[in-house]
């Protein structure tokens, strides 16, 4: 799944998982676990995290290694948040090649840059299970506490005004070129990502089917 941050990936991820019986795999959650459990890649995680900037490409390639090669991942899996760099989208290619399960579709959800900051400004997360909310358009059930679990929601640390437009930067910079890598390679789809998150999963999964 390819898109700017707060284009929706993580929630239309999470539901395509779901409706295709196959692993969600978000290398933000990943980390943020990470960060949490303050493991050694979350140690090393958490700067370039905060101030919107990219993990080096070496560690999360052995993230996702790691991650793929779990049992809950042999079926398949959505890969929400990965690959964002040229260098990563290669080795995935590689990886996957070598495992004999070659990507399949590749999904670029297309929000416009305005719209992005005002979803982002008005989302909630979950802290324990990731469920991502909109204080817009998809509220809680109760009062800012997450549905799966009733934990306190909360803001991402990586999610002021200012830190949103840095990691819109490096999107263009470093995660757009990713875009042509996989239209060359014939697997890529566009979808719009504007209107109801029903809509969007609707499109995608037309797409991939
Ligand atoms: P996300 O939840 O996907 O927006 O990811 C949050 C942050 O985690 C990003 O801003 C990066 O700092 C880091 N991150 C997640 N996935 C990657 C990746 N594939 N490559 C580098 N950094 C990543």
């Amino acid at each position: 799944m390819l898109g700017p941050p707060g284009a929706g990936k993580g929630t239309q991820a999470a539901l395509l998982a779901e409706k295709f019986g196959v692993a969600h795999v978000s290398t933000g959650d990943i980390l943020r676990a990470a960060v949490a459990a303050e493991t050694d890649v979350g140690l090393r995680a958490k700067s370039y995290m905060d101030a919107g900037n990219l993990i080096p490409d070496d560690v999360m390639l052995e993230v996702i290694r790691e991650r793929l090669s779990d049992p809950d991942a042999k079926e398949g899996f959505v890969l929400d948040g990965f690959p964002r760099t040229v260098v990563q989208a290669q080795a995935l290619l590689d990886l996957l090649a070598d495992a004999g399960t070659p990507i399949e579709r590749v999904v670029l959800i297309d929000v416009p840059d305005e719209a992005i900051i005002e979803r982002i400004e008005s989302r909630l997360s979950c802290p324990r299970c990731g469920r991502v909310y909109s204080m817009k358009t998809r509220k809680p059930r109760h009062d800012q506490l997450c549905d799966v679990d009733e934990t306190p929601l909360v803001r991402r640390s990586d999610e002021s005004e200012d830190v949103v437009r840095k990691r819109l930067g490096i999107y263009r910079d470093q995660t757009m070129p990713v875009i042509g890598f996989y239209a060359d390679c014939g697997l890529l789809r566009r979808v719009d990502g504007i209107g109801p998150v029903t809509e969007v999963t609707e499109r995608i999964a037309a797409e991939i089917a």
